[in-house]
């Protein structure tokens, strides 16, 4: 390493620890402790990773593993038992067949970020969670839930874009039926400790069409249908599924970055 990388590392190091004396001493210093050049605060290397970006935000960027291209269901398999993915793949989109059950990757994730579009079926029909119901979970445990939230009232931690019954999300960004609706997530993978239990629950941020609906928000367990949420176990990487909750909900350009 340089030297003058060196010197900047240690007065780097410096500002930082009188920056959080700053945030927790009543007399913070006024100025830095040592006189400062601009590159004493400048870090070189490594080098930051290039990757290209997508034509629009939809795109998969360059390091993106894509998950669907409207071509095969060939990233999925049958969550039941590992045989291929039961669903439709028509004109570059994936729908449900109802009653056929969820898939899942064949990849196992943690700490990623997804881009999913999705549609409610065509044809409204149902009410409240039986309307346009399906979800993506996070480690096969964690659902950001799908569900067609336009004009359908349910219960608030339910609709699109909760983490199903447990957060619900900050406001209702829904299109309607025939119109194509985004999921970009940043989702945190919950740590354990050595003996199993809890180091700190998963995190995640979600934008609905662009919108913010989930705000780094703790997921406070596995998302039950019934009962409360908690993390009974410790658990590594897993898989993302989709469910079948028997609406024919659409899918296309599935992509995902491991962070
Ligand atoms: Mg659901």
């Amino acid at each position: 390493m340089k030297k003058v990388q060196i010197i900047a590392s240690v007065a780097f190091a410096m500002l930082l620890s009188a920056k959080s004396y700053a945030q927790y001493s009543s007399t913070p210093p006024a100025v830095s402790p040592m006189p400062m050049k601009p590159e004493m605060t400048e870090i070189w290397e490594p080098e930051v990773t290039v990757v290209t970006p997508g034509k629009t935000s939809a795109d998969a960027p360059s390091d993106a593993i894509i998950l669907f291209d409207g071509k095969d269901l060939s990233q999925w398999v049958s969550a039941k038992d590992g045989s291929p993915a039961p669903w439709l793949v028509i004109d570059g989109r994936m729908e449900v067949v109802p009653k056929t059950g969820d898939i899942k990757t064949k990849l196992k994730f943690g700490d990623c970020q997804l881009h999913i579009e999705f549609s409610a079926p065509d044809e409204v029909a149902g009410v409240s969670q039986g309307r346009g119901n399906s979800g993506v979970f996070f480690q096969d445990r964690y659902e950001l839930q799908i569900l067609d939230s336009y004009q359908n009232r349910t219960y608030r931690n339910g609709q699109a874009g909760s983490i199903y019954k447990d957060t619900a999300p900050l406001v209702n960004a829904m299109r309607g039926p025939l119109e194509w609706n985004t999921y970009d997530v940043i989702y945190t993978a919950p740590r354990f400790k050595p003996d199993g239990r809890l180091d700190y629950p998963a995190r995640i941020t979600v934008l609905h069409n662009g919108v913010l609906v989930q705000n780094n928000t703790t997921i406070l367990g596995l998302t039950n249908y019934i009962g409360l949420h908690m993390y009974p176990e410790a658990h590594g990487e897993d898989v993302i599924h989709l469910q079948d909750h028997g609406n024919k909900t659409q899918f296309r350009n599935i992509w995902i970055r491991r962070l």
